[in-house]
């Protein structure tokens, strides 16, 4: 079965204003399946007229109109038609990433998820009253931004369109959105999908295209009034300064080098497939990637054992495969992770995985590597690297580990293996990160739960009712009446 057979929607047309339309420019892009280097199809690629006309579609949408109910039963309506389609988008996905068949399949689920729970929350969001003086009612109403922009990257499409697309759409706003010009499949799947669901014309427009021709004209469009970007340190600064010249809020999520914190009283079995797959899934392409391992002196040996096997188990190949760990994304994605291993210390690595024979040759596969005994200002512990590559840093005292975990320029998740609970307590709240496991690692990825980072892994809060918050303005309205 190709990929083509589950192509239901023409993937080189815009979706603007509830239409396929081809891009103003006439021309397409060419999209890459990075198990194999072969083309999967052509992409519209979409610029500034297209933009234009999406926005215009948005503000003049009937969305912003809905009740909440109406808005909540669309939205829940959407994730079952996805959760219809799991194998399809599935499929989609795991050609366009390069990821396992069975983790696209888990993007996919995770996908309606988000549909299902911002479905049921659309209508539990309220403003409030506010005693005030004397002769006076006053309240609060939660309105939608109007027309937010959302700027997604390759690594999660469908997780990313799913906190934010749907977040979005569940505050009544209107939504434009640019996915990366590597994957963008799924991006158009979900509108083919969100309108047989009943969502309105204008709601959701998506102009793939280049992130400096589409991506850039989104940003810096003067009737978007929200943006949402995931993805580089570098294109999030261009965005908030986009952002600042039309004075419109912004959500960045820009990745990490998140650590786990292994003491010696850890239920170190427990901890183990945590502590490898958190640096190995989509192929480490991941934001909250788990890429610092902090381990307590006196479980060194053993606890770098364990990993070691692990990873030697490790098996690498195409995504239909549906192995542990599929390609990197792209070619260039490949020599950036090769370039920061090429400066590293070949004597400090523990253990490589291996790529399966029948991996074809044109597939941008790298091996997931661990190294151990590394510095805490090392490169490779601190640098985000977007690989399968976890660097495993030796500590003696809670203060050392506090220190090695704070100290870089990222604060997304972090993770504390222990059985004591004052020390759980207490570095729960010193560790700064958006969001801290206490013996786990990332649970499940949870649209329950508030994300977003501190520090370079950027601001504002994804997924939760916070996302909901942001998504929306507060107005506050007085009456006297006497
Ligand atoms: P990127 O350039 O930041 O891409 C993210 C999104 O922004 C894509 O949709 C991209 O479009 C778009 N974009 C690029 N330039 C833009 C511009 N000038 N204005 C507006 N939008 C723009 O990330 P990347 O090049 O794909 O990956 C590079 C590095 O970013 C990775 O190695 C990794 O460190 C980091 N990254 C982080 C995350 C995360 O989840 N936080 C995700 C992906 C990458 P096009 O792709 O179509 O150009
Ligand atoms: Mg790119």
């Amino acid at each position: 079965m190709s990929v083509q057979d589950d192509l239901w929607f023409d993937p080189s047309k815009c979706f603007i204003a509830g239409k396929w339309v081809a891009p103003a420019g006439g021309e397409t892009l060419s999209l890459e399946n990075p198990s194999d280097g072969s083309e999967i199809a052509r992409i519209a690629r979409g610029g500034r007229t297209d933009v234009d006309a999406a926005a215009h579609a948005a503000m003049n949408g009937e969305w912003g109109r809905k009740t909440a109910l109406e808005r909540g039963r669309i939205l829940t309506r959407i994730g079952q038609l996805v959760l219809e389609r799991v194998d399809e988008l599935a499929r989609l996905e795991a050609a366009d990433v390069g990821k396992p068949l069975k983790q696209a399949r888990a993007d996919a689920v995770a996908l309606a998820r988000y549909m299902e729970f911002y479905g049921g929350a659309a209508d539990k969001i309220h403003g409030e009253t506010i005693p005030y003086l004397d002769g006076y009612t006053v309240y609060t109403l939660r309105e939608p931004h109007g027309v937010t922009g959302h700027i997604v990257p390759w690594n999660y499409p469908m997780q990313i369109i799913g906190r934010s697309v749907g977040g979005a759409l569940t505050m009544g706003n209107a939504a434009v959105l640019k996915p990366a010009e590597e994957a963008c499949l799924t991006a158009l799947a979900f509108a083919a999908i969100a309108q047989e669901a009943g969502l309105p014309e204008g709601a959701l427009n998506v102009v793939p295209g280049l992130g400096e021709e589409a991506g850039a004209a989104l940003s810096s469009h003067p009737d978007i009034n929200h943006i949402s970007f995931t993805g580089s340190v570098g294109v999030g600064v261009l965005i908030q300064k986009a952002a600042a010249e039309n004075i419109v809020p912004v959500t960045l999520e820009l990745g990490g080098k998140s650590p786990q914190i292994v003491f010696e009283d850890a239920d170190l079995d427990a901890a183990l497939p945590f502590l490898v797959n958190a640096g190995v899934q989509n192929a480490g392409q991941t934001c909250s990637a788990s890429s610092r391992i902090l381990v307590q002196r006196g479980i060194y040996d053993k606890l770098t054992a364990m990993m070691a096997e692990r990873y030697r188990a490790l098996k690498v190949g195409p995504a239909m495969a549906d192995l542990d760990v599929g390609p990197l994304i792209s070619a260039r994605q490949k020599e950036i992770v090769e370039g920061f291993v090429s400066h590293a210390d070949p004597a400090h690595i523990l253990a490589q995985a291996s790529v399966v024979d029948s991996a074809p040759e044109g597939g941008h596969y790298f091996p997931p590597t661990l190294y151990g005994g590394i510095d805490p200002d090392d490169p490779l512990a601190q640098n985000e690297i977007f690989g399968p590559v976890q660097a495993i840093i030796p500590f003696d005292t809670e203060a050392e580990a506090l220190k090695i975990a704070n100290g870089t320029a990222y604060g997304l998740v972090a993770s504390i293996w222990t059985r004591d609970g004052a020390r759980q307590m207490r570095l729960a709240k010193a560790i700064k990160s958006g969001q801290v496991f206490i013996n786990n690692y990332g649970a499940g990825g949870g649209v329950e739960l508030p994300f977003g980072g501190v520090g370079k892994s950027g601001h504002g809060r994804a997924k939760g009712f916070e996302a909901l918050y942001g998504f929306s303005v507060l107005k506050t309205v007085a009456a006297h009446h006497g």
